[in-house]
This record gives structure tokens, C-alpha cells and sequence, in this order.
């Protein structure tokens, strides 16, 4: 077994506290101006230009990145506070969430300086949507079996096949997706797909949306027919996105974002409850409240670890792992518990509705990211079992 796991015991410092305190000022200041109700989660307001640009205008995009970028320079862990309160106000992110914390970190390694000069800038301002294009039909899991082809032409290449899966293709302005340049080889089967950066205004690229039980609209389908993408929109190395793609992963599976997305059904109920809850309700809530700042504790260490320029890759499994089968336990563990709430009590109404939603978006948590037993299959990796 290796010792390559690890999770450093690293708490948030005091400026990160400080930051705190304006975002939570910013979000209560949102709230009464309407912006968004912090009681619906499943409100369509989700994507909202207007506040995605006063997000920037505070400098909260792009929080780590150069100055000469856009960016603040500040820490992964400032980074980090921002998130969570946005996530646990149920603030409407979807404009720029991936954008800023995916996205632009891709771009900031690999893009030609000229994209990252026009694009990034546009990011921290909060005025460009993001799509992350890695699932096809056929290859989910099993990203290096991807097969939309990019093929070489004058000046660049022309895409053709399908992605699936793609949040927020409807509304974004890019998409930074695999495509595939070169078979794959005998030695190494992930060889052979390139990153590029995808502006979905390009003729030959249609997005047909995918309707959701829960009732969202949120992915779609992204259809390419001979869409041009110009040679200084590869990303990184040609055929050799599989390096780059690991590393990207570890940004998206360890933020608190992995276990807070139905954390509003804990906090409806606390309300519900009041403040004196029998033994049994204050037991219930204690164990899920401990449960849940264990969780915190690790994926505050995972940032940390990012912050201090590590990949840990393994740990940012763990903490998805742990984390969206908690979340998604979460509405089932509140039900249990909603049995103790008072039916008189004036927000009963708003917790119901609440679990209903929950329920029904409980079963993609453990797959939006990579599944659970494919992270599984990297954590043994990572502990030198498989
Ligand atoms: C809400 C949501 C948003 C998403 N957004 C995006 C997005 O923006 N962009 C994007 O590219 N994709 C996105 N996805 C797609 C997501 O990444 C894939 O659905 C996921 O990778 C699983 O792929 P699949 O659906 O093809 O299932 P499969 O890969 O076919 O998996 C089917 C089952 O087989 C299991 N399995 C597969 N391989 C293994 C293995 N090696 N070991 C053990 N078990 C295995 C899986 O765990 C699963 O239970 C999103 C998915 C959801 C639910």
C-alpha cells in the first residue's frame, strides 16, 4: 500500500473569515433586492447575468488568478469561502460557475497567450458562460473512448459527432471539450484526444436540450457538423489531453459544492424544528451536522493542498465520494426526521417542497463528475490496491 494519501490539517485563515463576512453582506443585499430567494433552489433564476457581473465587479471571480488576467491574486482558500457561501445561500451561479472554476484555470495553463488576454479578463467580470464537453453517447465514465473527430484542415479543423450530458450548452458562449485528433495506441489507449476551446456561435454546432425529471433545464445535447475551430484554439498538447484532463478533475470533485447541493433541506428543517428540538431530532441533526463538518474539514484540506500547487487527485476522490453519497442520503435522513417538525410550523410548507425537489435530484449527484465506483477505482488506484 502506498502513503501517497494524505490530507493536510489546514484550517481557514482570518482574512478568509473577513471575506466571509462581505460575501454573506453582498448575498443578504441580493436577497432583499430580489435577486433570488435563498428558500427555492429550484428557482429558473439559477442563471442570472446581472448578478454574475456584480459577482465580478467585487473581484470574486477569478479570485486566484493573475492580475494581468483579470484576476485578484488571492488564495485557493479565499476561493473556497466564496464558493461556500454562494452554494449554502443557494445564490444563482450557474452563469459562471464553471467558468471560474474550471474552465479558467484550463485556459491559464494551456491557451495561446492571445485567448487568454481576451477570454479571461471576460471571465473575472463575470460576462462569459462556460460548458465542459467530455461525455459522448457511448463514453461517460470511459472518457479516453471518446469519438467526435476533429480532423485537420487549412487554418485548423473541422469537428464532427455528439457530446452529451453538457450543462449549460443552451446558454453558454464556449466549451472547452476532447476531441478526438489520432487513434488511440497499442502502448497507450488514452493517446490521441486533444483539448480545444469551442466558441458555440461557430456555424455546424447545435445544442438540443435534454429534459430532466426534476423538471430543470439544465444539459443538453451538442450536435457538431463540420464546425471550424481555428489552430490557436488547441488546448495544450495535441493528442495528449488525457495529462491535462486529470488535473482539471481534481478542481471539480473536491470544492463544497460536492456535498452542499441539497444542504438546504438541513437547513429548512433546523428551521422547522426551532430552537428546542426534542432529544431525538437533536440527535438526528447532531450526527448529520457532525458528519458534514468532518466532510468540510477534508475538502478545506484538498483546497489547501491545490492552493500549495499539489494534484491531489486521490483525496479530491475521496471527498466526492464521501460527499455526494452524503448529500444524496440527506433528503431521506431529513424526511426521518421531518417527522418531529410540528405540522402548524409556518415553513412546513417550504420544506416539503423542498424534499420533493431534493428527492428527485438525489440520483445524479453520484454520477455528475465521475461516478462513485469509478472514483472508487481511482482511490484504490491511488492506494496501490488495483
Ligand atoms: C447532472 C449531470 C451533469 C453532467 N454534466 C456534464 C457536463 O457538463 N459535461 C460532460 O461532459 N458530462 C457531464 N455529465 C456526464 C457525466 O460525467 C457522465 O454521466 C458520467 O461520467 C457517467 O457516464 P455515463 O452516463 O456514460 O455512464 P457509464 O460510464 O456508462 O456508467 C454506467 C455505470 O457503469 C459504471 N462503470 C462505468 N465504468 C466503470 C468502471 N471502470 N468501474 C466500475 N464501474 C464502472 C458506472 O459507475 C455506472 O454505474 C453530467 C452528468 C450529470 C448526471
Amino acid at each position: 500500500m502506498t502513503s501517497a494519501l494524505r490530507f493536510d490539517p489546514i484550517r481557514l485563515p482570518p482574512e478568509c473569515e473577513e471575506l466571509r463576512k462581505e460575501v454573506r453582506a453582498f448575498l443578504a443585499e441580493e436577497i432583499s433586492r430580489g435577486t433570488f430567494d435563498p428558500h427555492h433552489p429550484f428557482s429558473e433564476e439559477n442563471d442570472n447575468r446581472e448578478f454574475a457581473r456584480r459577482v465580478g465587479e467585487r473581484g470574486w471571480l477569478g479570485i486566484t488568478w493573475p492580475k494581468k488576467y483579470g484576476g485578484h491574486e488571492r488564495s485557493y482558500l479565499e476561493r473556497y469561502v466564496v464558493t461556500e457561501e454562494m452554494r449554502v445561500a443557494n445564490a444563482p451561479t450557474r452563469r459562471f460557475f464553471v467558468a471560474d472554476r474550471q474552465s479558467g484555470p484550463v485556459l491559464l495553463k494551456y491557451a495561446p497567450e492571445r485567448i487568454k488576454m481576451d477570454i479571461l479578463p471576460r471571465i473575472c467580470r463575470g460576462e462569459v458562460c462556460f460548458s465542459i464537453g467530455m461525455s459522448e453517447p457511448g463514453s461517460g465514465s470511459d472518457l479516453f473512448a471518446a469519438k467526435t473527430k476533429a480532423t485537420k484542415t487549412d487554418g485548423g479543423y473541422l469537428i464532427n459527432g455528439t457530446k452529451i450530458w453538457t450543462t449549460s450548452a443552451h446558454i453558454a458562449d464556449y466549451m472547452i471539450a476532447v476531441f478526438r485528433t489520432s487513434p488511440p495506441t497499442k502502448e497507450n489507449r488514452r493517446h490521441g484526444l486533444t483539448q480545444f476551446l469551442v466558441d458555440m456561435k461557430t456555424p455546424g454546432i447545435k445544442v438540443n436540450p435534454i429534459n430532466q425529471m426534476s423538471g430543470q433545464k439544465e444539459f443538453n445535447e451538442v450536435v457538431f457538423e463540420d464546425a471550424f475551430m481555428p489552430d490557436d484554439h488547441v488546448l495544450g498538447e495535441i493528442d495528449g489531453a488525457w495529462k491535462q484532463a486529470t488535473s482539471e478533475l481534481a478542481y471539480e470533485r473536491s470544492g463544497p459544492e460536492r456535498f452542499l447541493e441539497t444542504y438546504y433541506v438541513l437547513t429548512e428543517l433546523v428551521r422547522s424544528i426551532g430552537p428546542n428540538p426534542d432529544s431525538r431530532a437533536a440527535e438526528g441533526i447532531g450526527r448529520l451536522v457532525a458528519q458534514l463538518h468532518t466532510m468540510r474539514r477534508m475538502s478545506v484540506s484538498v483546497a489547501g493542498m491545490l492552493s500549495a500547487g499539489k494534484e491531489p487527485v486521490v483525496e479530491a476522490a475521496i471527498v466526492k465520494d464521501i460527499g455526494t453519497l452524503w448529500e444524496q442520503a440527506l433528503p431521506h435522513r431529513v424526511r426521518d426526521l421531518a417527522a418531529f417538525v410540528d405540522p402548524e410550523s409556518t415553513n412546513h410548507p417550504a420544506l416539503s417542497e423542498q424534499l420533493a425537489f431534493a428527492t428527485k435530484i438525489a440520483p445524479k449527484l453520484t454520477i455528475q463528475g465521475g461516478t462513485t465506483e469509478v472514483l472508487r477505482g481511482i482511490i484504490a488506484r491511488g492506494l496501490g490496491l488495483r
